[in-house]
């Protein structure tokens, strides 16, 4: 099983790493793809340029051989729909089963995303809890249509994926980091040093892009 781990990482932070890194140990994944998005389709324009955001993780992730950073969304015109980055890694990977690893943030808004039905057909969900966001909430925030269709799908335990080849959502606890890369923007734009919050290289290399700026 290869777990995919999509984001703006704008920028990277442990809050990203610590818990992917814990979904691969505890499923025993293959390995694990980092995919940086070009223009993520739910927010606003991000504060890093897609150069730099890459750079980070390119220095973030230098002492973490376990995850592989994959280019495939910058590559890609248009909005990162992540159906589509699925589809292509279907492609690559023939055969292989695929575990899309989400925040239970980015979950309780997974009905809003592109042909979010479809993404069933090419992966197992792995929803991992954050500090914060609660699976309670998630009901409110659905229609009930919606939140049956993901209901039907929920398991706690981690064999269940090895079942099936996609369509399964594990519910995972993870290492809780309350951090976030808005956070670490306020805290960069306040002067304050996010040094405690993501790896040392990609701190530095932070803080020689935002003095040239200046
Ligand atoms: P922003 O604050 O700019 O919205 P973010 O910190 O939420 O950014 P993203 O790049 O938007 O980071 O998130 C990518 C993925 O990482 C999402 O699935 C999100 O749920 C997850 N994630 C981010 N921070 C944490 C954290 N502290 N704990 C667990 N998951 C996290």
């Amino acid at each position: 099983m290869i777990g995919i781990f999509g984001g703006t990482f704008d920028p990277v932070h442990y809050g990203h790493i610590k818990p992917a890194l814990h979904v691969k140990q505890v499923l025993n994944l293959s390995q694990l793809r980092f995919i940086p998005n070009r223009v993520p389709p739910h927010r606003e324009e991000p504060w890093l340029p897609v150069e730099q955001r890459l750079k980070l993780l390119q220095c973030a992730l230098k002492d973490y051989p376990g995850i592989v950073i994959d280019e495939r969304e910058l590559k890609r015109e248009g909005p990162s729909y992540m159906v589509d980055t699925l589809k292509s890694l279907k492609h690559d990977f023939v055969g292989e089963s695929l575990c899309l690893i989400i925040g239970m943030d980015a979950f309780s808004g997974i009905s809003q995303w592109h042909q979010w039905r479809s993404i069933f057909k090419y992966c197992h969900l792995v929803v991992t809890t954050r500090p914060g966001y609660e699976q309670t909430n998630i009901a409110e925030q659905m229609n009930i249509d919606d939140y049956r269709f993901l209901a039907d799908k929920i398991t706690t335990h981690a064999k269940t994926l090895s079942a099936s080849e996609n369509g399964k959502i594990l519910l995972q606890s993870v290492p809780q980091l309350d951090i976030s890369s808005t956070q670490i923007r306020h805290l960069f734009n306040s002067g304050l040093d996010p040094g405690q919050w993501m790896p040392e290289a990609a701190c530095l290399q932070l803080m020689r892009y935002k003095t040239d700026d200046n």
